[in-house]
């Protein structure tokens, strides 16, 4: 393994909020020297890093790997390395595969695939219900023994308040998060935002109050019971209040947020593209400025792509009948910087943190600073890169996204994980 000196970085410091200029020095899987002026030590590899932030490796906790069972749309290879070409050296992948991760045995075979892969970390996520079926509590002990650094039926919500109860109940000597995909099924049912597009276009909707409901029981069985509980993708206005409120009782509630709900309306799907299809759905502009002034305020936690790989077949098929989701890892770093750092909403050093440390708050994973003495997981990010998206030359199995042709105003440029350069531009 070389040695590697990074020169010249501005070297992000997540929780002072500050970049300054100084150099990395890594010796085999650890920093060990963070300094202005260092000199490159004989056979060691130097990365010019001129112009570019060094930031701690970036997570994303909500990703979709399909494996096992949808291995054509996406493999725990695929998937990683996709992650890495996007600048993250860890994902949480979600348990809705075929079948669902919700035994030890699944959780463990995730493990093993990931170690074979050798791409990214994979941090998996269990099913909260048995089959994800909403009825039974899967083997919560069992699956945090094999490693599950969390609990989700994502995909779906657990409807039923007394399952959802007693999922916080069994957790919460273990510590471990509960993810909530919020959509209150019977309020549910359609395929985009329900409001003025959905009217002019003849779609069944997805109302804003479908989420809003569920986040509101939530966050009620959270107050009486106790438990952490994360609400996954939130996209309403509604919702964001709910968890500041929450937030502001002291309550153990967290979230995240999406490219796709900040940067773009439900009025993207006006000539039907599936690839504007996911959920929750893209909602009006109302929502998207109150997911904006989350972000900007701090009750929204973390960045997420919610990376939902499928096939082209089956998302060339009519509106109605597509499957939800896009793929996005590979240029998340420059939509968020799009949506949130150009706008001036965000710092740079504000916007990382809420890829690195905040994601690895919830999961429950150490925070990596830049630091002497932490495992070298690192992305360099050219914050001025100006380039457009090209998927054509993506790592991802599928090529459901939006993006393509999209002007973004900065990128990941190199991946390194335990002091190994794992993907480079
Ligand atoms: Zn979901």
């Amino acid at each position: 393994m070389a040695d590697i000196l990074i020169q010249n970085g501005q070297v992000v410091d997540t929780v002072a909020g500050k970049l300054r200029k100084a150099d990395v020095r890594i010796r085999d899987k650890e920093i060990v020297e963070v300094k202005a002026g260092l000199a490159p030590a004989d056979g060691e590899q130097v990365i010019a890093a001129t112009g570019l932030l060094v930031s701690p490796g970036l997570v994303d906790i909500h990703v979709h790997l399909r494996e096992p069972g949808g291995e054509e749309k996406e493999t725990i290879l695929s998937g990683g390395q996709a992650a890495l070409a996007g600048g993250f050296t860890d994902v949480a992948c979600m348990p809705n595969t075929t079948p669902p991760l919700d035994t030890e045995t699944a959780i463990e075979s995730v493990y093993r695939q990931a170690l074979r892969a050798k791409a990214a970390r994979v941090w998996p996520v269990g099913a909260i219900t048995k089959g994800r079926a909403g009825a039974e509590l899967a083997e919560f002990a069992q699956m945090v023994r094999g490693g599950a650094v969390g609990f989700s039926d994502d995909g779906v919500g657990v409807a039923s308040s007394s399952v959802m109860a007693k999922a916080l109940r069994y957790l919460e000597p273990f510590g471990k998060v509960l993810i909530q995909h919020c959509e209150e099924p019977t309020l549910g049912g359609g395929c985009m935002h329900s409001g003025y597009h959905s009217t002019r276009l003849g779609l069944p909707g997805l109302p804003a109050l479908a989420e809003e409901i569920m986040i509101a029981r939530d966050i009620e069985l959270v107050r009486s019971i106790g438990g952490r509980y994360h609400v996954a993708h939130i996209s309403t206005k509604r919702g964001v209040e709910l968890v500041r409120q929450a937030r502001a009782e002291g309550l153990a509630v967290t979230t995240e947020v999406c490219p796709h709900h900040l940067l773009l309306t439900d009025e993207a799907i006006s000539d039907y593209d599936t690839n504007f299809k996911m959920s929750p759905p893209l909602r009006s502009q109302d929502h998207v400025a109150a997911l904006i002034a989350g972000v900007r305020d701090g009750t929204v936690d973390c960045l997420v792509t919610d990376h939902a790989p499928h096939r082209a077949e089956e998302k060339e098929i009519e509106f109605v009948a597509a499957p939800m989701g896009i793929i996005g890892l590979e240029c998340a770093v420059g939509l968020f910087a799009k949506a949130l750092v150009e706008p001036g909403h965000l710092s740079w050093p504000k916007m990382l943190r809420m890829m690195t440390d905040a994601p690895r708050d919830v999961i429950g994973r150490p925070r990596v600073a830049v630091a002497p003495g932490n495992s070298a997981d690192l992305t360099l990010i050219d914050p001025e890169a100006d380039y457009t998206v090209d998927i054509t030359g993506w790592k991802s199995k599928s090529r459901n996204c939006p993006y393509h042709g999209w002007k973004l105003p900065a990128r990941a440029v190199a991946t390194i994980l335990e002091g190994k350069v794992k993907w480079e531009l």
